[in-house]
């Protein structure tokens, strides 16, 4: 016999019970796993079932049967199909056939036109955005990251406003010598007193439009006529000076940093119960809408559907100073443990 093939380590993005599976050959040998579990694959041969073994259950006899990446896809495409076409029967049952809505639908999709600015540049990234198409998320190829001195992972908190994720980005810059934010770029005129390099890079509108169609920058945006934008070289400068850079992105910010070298650590700042939010924002004295309230759930309920394969943690924030440990916590065992992340194709 030859070597054994290399073992394939995943990230599974869904849940999966072989107890509920219809088609898998035998249920006994099925192997359950959680969205979020690492698995190992020691087996493909077979084109529709994996052999694998749960991350942390080193002992391979416990390796069981998973569908395969491709069968899994396939199934999902399929359930993807048969919801579009009843959803279209449901919103359009007394006028047309859901075949020719379908196909109605898709014109229109095509034909709709991105917002551009006035020099036919798409703009921020979150007031052009159109609805991706559903993508389909089976298993994703996991590294073991080892943590290195010389490359600290930037952390990236993400969640709805309003529920102290400024604060607790602000929490940890206030250890300086440990944590920093990068350097924004902006096309306005340089203030008095302001230092370029540390208050801001400053560059001329002209640039800054060049550097955006460039995909330098991670996130930006228009205030007063100016742009303002964080760069991945101001990111990077941060990380080569030893430092932990702390940012607050929007999700859809993520994709530029994920697919550079940076290896973000990802964080969904989520609000807690309606009830419990509430009796925070009394507890701080805070004014609030109970409208505000609901629409932060929604936003959060929305961000973890849209974006949950991208987040590396979520903390429930219903207390800032556990959550601010708890954060802390978690960035300290990225500086000691290895880590499972992303293998990016491109390198
Ligand atoms: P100022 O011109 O007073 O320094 O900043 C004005 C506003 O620019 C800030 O309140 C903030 O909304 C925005 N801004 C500053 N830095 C950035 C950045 O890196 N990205 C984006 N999108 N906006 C920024």
């Amino acid at each position: 016999g030859g070597r054994d093939p290399p073992v394939l380590h995943v990230r599974a993005h869904f849940d999966y019970d072989p107890e509920d599976d219809l088609y898998i050959p035998c249920r006994e040998l099925g192997l359950s796993f959680q969205k979020g579990d690492v698995l190992h694959v020691i087996s493909r041969e077979d084109p529709n079932w994996w052999q694998a073994y749960r991350e942390g259950e080193e002992d391979q006899t416990l390796a069981g049967l998973i569908p395969s990446q491709s069968f899994q896809h396939q199934r999902e495409s399929m359930k993807l199909a048969i919801a579009g076409e009843l959803g279209n029967r449901v919103k359009n049952r007394e006028t047309k056939s859901a075949t020719s809505t379908l196909l109605c639908a898709r014109k229109g999709r095509r034909k709709r036109k991105k917002a551009n600015n006035e020099h036919g540049y798409p703009l921020y990234a979150t007031t052009t955005h159109e609805e991706p198409e559903p993508e389909i998320l089976t298993y994703e190829e996991v590294t073991l990251y080892y943590p290195r001195a010389s490359h600290k992972r930037p952390i990236v908190l993400i969640g709805p406003p309003n529920i102290g994720r400024h604060e607790l980005r602000q929490r940890l810059m206030g250890d300086s010598d440990r944590f920093a934010a990068a350097v924004p770029h902006t096309s306005r005129p340089r203030r008095e007193g302001e230092v370029p390099g540390v208050d801001y890079h400053f560059i001329s509108r002209q640039q800054f439009e060049a550097d955006i169609l460039a995909r330098k920058f991670v996130e930006h945006g228009e205030y007063e006529k100016a742009y303002y934008g964080t760069s991945l070289e101001a990111i990077r400068a941060v990380v080569e000076s030893g430092k932990i850079c702390v940012l607050n992105l929007h999700p859809q910010s993520l994709k530029i940093l994920r697919q550079s070298d940076l290896k973000p650590y990802t964080v969904l700042v989520a609000p807690p119960s309606l009830e419990k939010l509430r009796q925070k924002k009394i507890r701080a004295g805070e004014p609030y809408k109970e409208e505000e309230l609901k629409e932060i759930i929604a936003t959060a309920r929305d961000m973890e559907a849209r974006w949950g394969h991208l987040f590396d943690m979520i903390i429930i924030n219903n207390d800032t100073e556990r959550a601010y440990h708890q954060l802390l916590a978690e960035i300290n065992s990225l500086e000691r443990e290895p880590q499972w992340v992303e293998k990016l194709n491109n390198k």
